[in-house]
Parts: C-alpha cells; structure tokens; sequence
C-alpha cells in the first residue's frame, strides 16, 4: 500500500491529516524491519524539531487502533515496534535482540469469538505473539 492510501483510510475515519501524522506514515513505509516510537522520534526530528515522544506514541496508537498499523512486541511501551501495513497477522518475537518475525496466521477463529459475544462484548482486534530467541541470537549463544 502507498503513502496515499494510508492517509486516505485516517480522512475516511473522520481523522485530520496532519503535517506530523503524514510524516510518521512516510517513516514507517520507509523502515525495512518495524521501527520502535523512539526510531520513528528520532526520524521525524530533522523535520519536526519539538515533536516529542508522547505525540509519536499517540499516532501510532491511533494508526494501530485505525488497523493501518500492527503493533509488535506488547511487552513493554519502549520495547513494542510499529510494522505499517493492512494485512493482519501475527509476530515471533525475539527475546534477545527483539527482531520480529511475521508469521502469516492467525490463531483465532470465528468460532472462539462466540464466548465474547455470548457476554455482549463486542470484539474490536486481537493480539497474540511467540516468543522465543531468533537464528542469529542462538548461534551467538
Ligand atoms: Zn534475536
Ligand atoms: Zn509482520
Ligand atoms: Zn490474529
């Protein structure tokens, strides 16, 4: 997906383009490997000197919840990693160097979402991940 249809999924859902929120969609497309809030920070400050972390997170989190993002490694705020992109799928996530790897399927079937619906719930999203230690941590011991 572009740049363009990105931002045109945030207009649909009623949410302004800023200048910064276009920016950090730029900066995740261009990220080979899922950067972290602290990476996409220290991208965007060559041209948005007074952003600050809060700001960044908060984008991020609102492009998760828009499902234009995936969020990585759930851990722990400074630990999680932000992948662009629309299909949805899950992560096994290194505990050495924190590299994530995509696995392309879902534990969760329809089927299991009968008991949240049975207590009224309704089900917006889901997360799941492996963890484990990666081919290059485990060779290195
Ligand atoms: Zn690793
Ligand atoms: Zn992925
Ligand atoms: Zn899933």
């Amino acid at each position: 997906m572009k740049q363009e249809e990105f931002v045109q999924r945030l207009r649909d859902k009623g949410y302004k383009i800023t200048p910064q929120r276009r920016a950090i969609i730029d900066i995740l497309l261009a990220y080979d490997t899922p950067p972290s809030a602290k990476e996409v920070l220290d991208s965007i400050r060559g041209r948005f000197p007074d952003i600050s972390l809060d700001t960044v997170y908060r984008n991020l989190n609102l492009l998760a919840d828009l499902g234009v993002v995936n969020l990585i490694n759930l851990r722990g705020k400074e630990t999680s990693r932000f992948e662009i992109g629309e299909c949805h799928h899950h992560h096994l996530v290194c505990l050495q160097c924190g590299r994530s790897l995509c696995v392309d399927f879902c534990v969760m079937e329809e089927r299991e979402l009968a008991a949240a619906r049975e207590q009224e719930f309704e089900v917006v999203g889901h997360a799941f991940e492996i963890y484990g230690y990666c081919k290059n941590c485990r060779k290195a011991g």
